[in-house]
């Protein structure tokens, strides 16, 4: 045991990333940890998107923990509440919940040479002493405002998707929905019978398919109950068909024939051909992340719904005004308009060796190796880091194996008996210009659309550009030569 191997692992956050580390640490005996997660309960997005509709379009027999399947799944596509029952009933059956430190929210963390040891510095003022570090804190976190003039004028309600206002009672009010993007799609349909009017400004259409949703039976909730392999054959059916789109991504006739359900979903449920054609992408499917729903279109054919396209130029005090000169009286604006991504660690306070300020790594982007590790950064862990996120399949196989990946790290570290483990420089540029290759001609690049997957160079800095087998294969084994540890006395 090292001077740092008494000093706990400090978990940032507890939505699926930060409680699947703390499950991977528990199940292989090790308690030597603490999360610290800023909400008062745990399940980080599922705990903080509350908008009406709000729900996972991967289908949740696969969007759970391979090894904590729920066999009573109330639909094919769970809604927030009971993704976040779920979370909590995780946290019950491990026995977390004594390890996690509500209220406690992160302001930054410096490594300390002399102890090759990480401060962790809160809100509160206190510090925690860390042995190692994993950050959870999810890649789609602070919410985006649009810039648009005069906004500080507006004199009505105004809230982000992701914080929901739900003491403003929508009822007979004129609402302006501003995006069009994953979460918009979902509680569009859910307000649109409520307001006395809605607007919705869409500035990109995106592609949608059909949702396949339904009720799943009490018939199967027995079968699955009954015959786990059944269930579990049921999400490796699911996870195939999700990886096959994946592969879809990079075969031209095989993105054809999607866009040609896209545009069947668009023809069957819009009659008016002014409206289809508002709605019609012009850029490749999946250059942007393919929505799933079956009752955003219809919605938009409503009376009291109209769909605008015109760029907003200003908000005045009570409307909202397009570059046309149009102006739409308003009581209400809610942003639909997503987060900060390939920016949000701009200001983040991640101190690594020798005082190399994370801001100084990433001048050039945000890079990882294998989305989890970065070079001067010892002993510190990313979850759902650079380019390991997904736009076709579920995020919660890429944190598991990202959680397998980083407690061999500190296992390996415990063997070789040293204080820290950091990944080469060399392995991290090679594995980046590999896979900054591979993405450089794939469609989230080539497919004719600006996405928050790229940064302001228009470099990919979210996607993970291959399979998850292929993710999962990386992942499997530490290459033990990857990383140099310290044994400084
Ligand atoms: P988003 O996908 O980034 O969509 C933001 C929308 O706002 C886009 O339509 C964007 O238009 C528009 N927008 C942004 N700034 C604007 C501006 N200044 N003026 C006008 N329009 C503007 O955000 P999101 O819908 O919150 O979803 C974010 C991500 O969360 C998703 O991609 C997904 O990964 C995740 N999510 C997942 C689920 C799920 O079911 N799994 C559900 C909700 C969210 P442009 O397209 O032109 O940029």
């Amino acid at each position: 045991m090292t001077d740092t191997g008494c000093l706990p692992v400090v978990i940032v956050g507890a939505g699926f990333s930060g409680l699947g580390m703390a499950i991977e640490l528990k199940r292989a005996g090790r308690y030597d940890f603490v999360v610290l997660e800023k909400a008062e309960e745990v399940g980080g997005t599922w705990w903080e998107n509350t908008y009406p509709g709000c729900g996972c379009d991967i289908r949740s027999l696969l969007y759970s923990y391979s090894f904590e399947p729920k066999h009573d799944w109330s639909r094919m596509f769970a809604g927030q509440g009971e993704i976040l029952d779920y979370l909590k009933g995780c946290a019950d059956r491990y026995e977390l919940w004594p390890y996690i430190r509500f209220g406690v929210e992160v302001t930054g963390v410096e490594f300390d040479d002399a102890t090759e040891s990480w401060q962790v510095f809160t809100a509160d003022g206190e510090t925690y002493p860390a042995r190692a570090v994993v950050a959870g804190m999810g890649p789609l976190h602070q919410p985006r405002y649009p810039e648009i003039p005069g906004l500080e004028r507006f004199r009505g309600t105004t809230f982000h998707s992701a914080q929901w206002d739900h003491g403003y009672d929508l009822a007979g009010k004129r609402v302006v929905v501003i995006g069009t993007g994953a979460s918009a799609i979902q509680f569009v349909p859910r307000i649109a019978d409520r307001v006395d009017h809605l607007t919705v400004f869409q500035r990109t259409p995106p592609w949608i398919v059909p949702q396949p949703d339904r009720r799943l039976s009490a018939a199967e909730h027995r079968l699955f109950r009954r015959f786990p392999s059944l269930q579990r054959a049921y999400r490796h059916l699911i996870y195939w068909e999700q990886e096959a789109m994946g592969l879809g991504f990079t075969r031209p006739r095989l993105i054809r024939s999607a866009q040609a359900l896209a545009r069947r979903h668009i023809r069957r449920q819009i009659p008016d051909p002014e409206l289809r054609r508002k709605l019609t992408p012009d850029y490749t499917l999946g250059c942007k992340r393919v929505l799933v729903s079956s009752d955003y279109y219809p919605a938009l054919t409503r009376p009291d719904v109209d769909l605008v396209t015109e760029p907003i130029a200003e908000v005045r005090e009570h409307a909202v005004v397009t570059r046309d000169g149009t102006e739409y009286p308003v009581d209400a604006i809610i942003f639909g308009t997503g987060f900060h991504v390939t920016d949000k660690f701009d200001s983040a306070h991640i101190v690594g060796r020798n005082g190399y300020k994370i801001q100084d790594a990433w001048r050039d982007g945000m890079e990882a190796y294998l989305g989890v590790a970065v070079a001067g950064f010892p002993n510190l862990f990313l979850l759902l880091g650079p380019n390991s996120g997904l736009g076709h399949n579920s995020m919660v196989f890429m944190i598991e194996a990202q959680t397998r990946y980083i407690l061999q790290c500190l296992e390996t570290l415990d063997r070789s008996g040293g204080r820290s483990i950091e990944v080469r420089p060399d392995v991290q540029s090679t594995f980046n210009r590999r896979i900054q290759g591979r993405l450089k001609s794939a469609v989230w690049s080539a497919g004719g659309c600006v996405s928050w997957y790229l940064d302001e160079n228009g470099v990919n800095r979210t996607i993970w550009p291959g399979s998850t087998v292929g993710y999962w294969l990386r992942t499997r084994r530490l290459r033990r030569g990857d990383y140099t540890y310290s044994h400084r006395p």
